[in-house]
């Protein structure tokens, strides 16, 4: 008998707006196994299936959909782990509309299968079970240590995977991380509404039971030198992330109230400035804030600041089609109550006599020709005006950290900070690795971890002398 299609996908619960925008617990509620199996009786098992090709790191797709159906979550996890060690995080932050839905077949003819939500299902359900842990000991058990050492700089999605990928095949592997606490982005920058961090420190917690050593409080190239590393280790791995705000010489740029996207996520998240004082980090927001940007990190830094009782207004110089940020995002942003304007670029921050922000003139913006990422380029107009704000939070962008780049004088970098690798993601020196945004600029998780997997196959066969 022909199997029926069901066009539309089955939604995931979610926690209304007006509840969910004045705290910072998870937005949306995920699968039970009912409604997962649901989603997983609409996929259609292609052969071959472009859902895979779809995916940075090829996970099989329709087989794990297909254990989600036989409720072998632990076999379904199984096929997950072969090829990502990270699928609450991924489940939760891809933008699989751009990767595996954007080509699934379903999409041709109604909703893509909800693929991301369906990773995440696996994930969480395993957690909650302990059906990860079981998996987990079985891995640990076919592990043979050979002897040789690898350090990992930065504990980001690119540092930890890679560190996990080694740490299976028998390497030890130590990663230093300048922070307090591991994770990278997904700690520090990605707020709890999105991904909890209880979540993030579980899937970590994965990798030390792999053997993996995770040295915090350690800025490589200050704390500790490269040489050091490099003497003590057979080979490195860079995963040092793109941190760095990007900053434009506006006219008031450095009033009181003013933050970069990276220090309002960084006490937002890492610190739990929402919680102050029962967190001792402060963070002092007005009655309305002004994000600049169009990104994930803009929509984050609003989102946080809705949450701490602003009126909130991105402020974005291209329009809605152009924004980078995922569409999920936008949506939930939306309907939340941040307000969008469009077209505007901040011509200077205005004051008042106690140095404190009160005002930004904006200028109106109008498309011209693309540009390099093939978005239509904003363009003066000359006409400005001025609107009241509290705050601003500068959301830009961020380029490759520099601490650790310029304290290595025969590491290759181009002009845009970015550590220049082979196609085996080699550097400019024998040895040493690097992946992640520390390479590309800012991009995503899932690139992140599939460079760390990537090199920790390239430094696999660089030490057993087959590169
Ligand atoms: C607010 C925000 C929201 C985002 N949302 C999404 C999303 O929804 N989906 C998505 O796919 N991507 C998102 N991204 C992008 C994504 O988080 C990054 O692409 C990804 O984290 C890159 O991983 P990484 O391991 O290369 O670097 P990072 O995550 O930046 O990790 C680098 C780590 O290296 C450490 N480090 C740096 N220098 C040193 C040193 N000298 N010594 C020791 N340690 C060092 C840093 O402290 C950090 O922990 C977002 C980014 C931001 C900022
Ligand atoms: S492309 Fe879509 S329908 Fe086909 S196997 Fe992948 S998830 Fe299932």
């Amino acid at each position: 008998m022909p199997r029926k299609i069901i066009k539309e996908r089955v939604p995931t619960p979610e926690r209304p707006p007006e509840e969910r925008n004045k705290d910072f617990n998870e937005v949306n509620l995920g699968y039970t196994l009912e409604l997962a199996k649901k989603e997983a009786e609409r996929c259609l098992q292609c052969k071959p299936a472009p859902c895979i090709q779809g995916c940075p790191v090829y996970i099989d797709i329709p087989a794990f959909i297909a254990k989600i159906i036989e409720e072998d979550i632990k076999g379904a996890l199984e096929v997950i782990w072969r090829n990502n060690s990270l699928p609450a995080i991924t489940g939760r932050v891809c933008p699989q509309e751009d990767q595996c839905e954007g080509v699934c077949t379903m999409g041709k003819i109604g909703d893509p299968i909800n693929i991301g939500k369906l990773e995440r299902f696996v994930a969480d359900y395993a957690r909650k079970h302990g059906i990860d842990e079981e998996l987990l000991q079985e891995q640990i058990k076919g592990i043979q240590p050979n002897g040789k050492k690898v350090a990992v700089i930065g504990a980001g999605p690119a540092g930890l995977t890679c560190a996990a990928e080694l740490a299976k095949m028998g390497y030890e592997v130590t990663i230093f991380e300048a922070l307090h606490e591991p994770g990278g982005v997904t700690i520090y920058g990605i707020p709890e509404f999105r991904l909890p961090k209880e979540i993030v420190r579980r899937e970590l917690e994965n990798l030390r039971k792999l053997g993996v050593k995770i040295e915090t409080d350690t800025l490589v190239g200050k704390t500790i030198t490269f040489e050091e590393l490099k003497q003590e280790y057979d080979a490195v791995f860079i995963g040092t992330g793109a941190g760095t705000p990007k900053f434009v010489k506006w006219e008031g740029i450095n009033l009181n109230g003013i933050y970069s996207a990276n220090e309002f996520l960084t006490r937002v998240n890492l610190m739990k400035a929402y919680q102050f004082p029962e967190y001792d980090t402060p963070i002092k927001v007005g009655k309305r804030v002004a994000v600049i940007g169009g990104g994930n990190t803009a929509m984050d830094a609003a989102r946080s600041a809705l949450r701490l009782g602003a009126e909130v207004w991105i402020l974005y110089r291209r329009t809605k089609k152009e924004m980078t940020a995922r569409i999920e995002e936008i949506h939930h942003a939306e309907e939340e109550g941040v307000k969008f304007m469009f077209l505007v670029s901040p011509k200077r921050f205005i004051g008042d006599e106690h140095g404190n922000l009160k005002a930004i003139e904006l200028e109106k913006m109008k498309l011209g020709e693309p540009d390099e990422t093939g978005r239509r380029r904003p363009v003066p107009t000359g006409e400005t005006f001025i609107m009241e704000f509290d705050n601003a939070v500068i959301a830009i962008g961020q380029t490759p950290n520099k601490t650790f780049i310029q304290s290595v004088p025969d590491l290759l970098v181009d002009r845009w900070g970015r550590i220049v690798v082979d196609d085996k993601l080699m550097t400019s020196i024998p040895g040493v690795f690097a992946g992640g945004d520390a390479i590309r600029g800012e991009a995503t998780v899932i690139l992140a971890m599939g460079d760390g997997r990537k090199a920790a196959k390239s430094i696999h066969e660089y030490l057993s002398g087959n590169a």
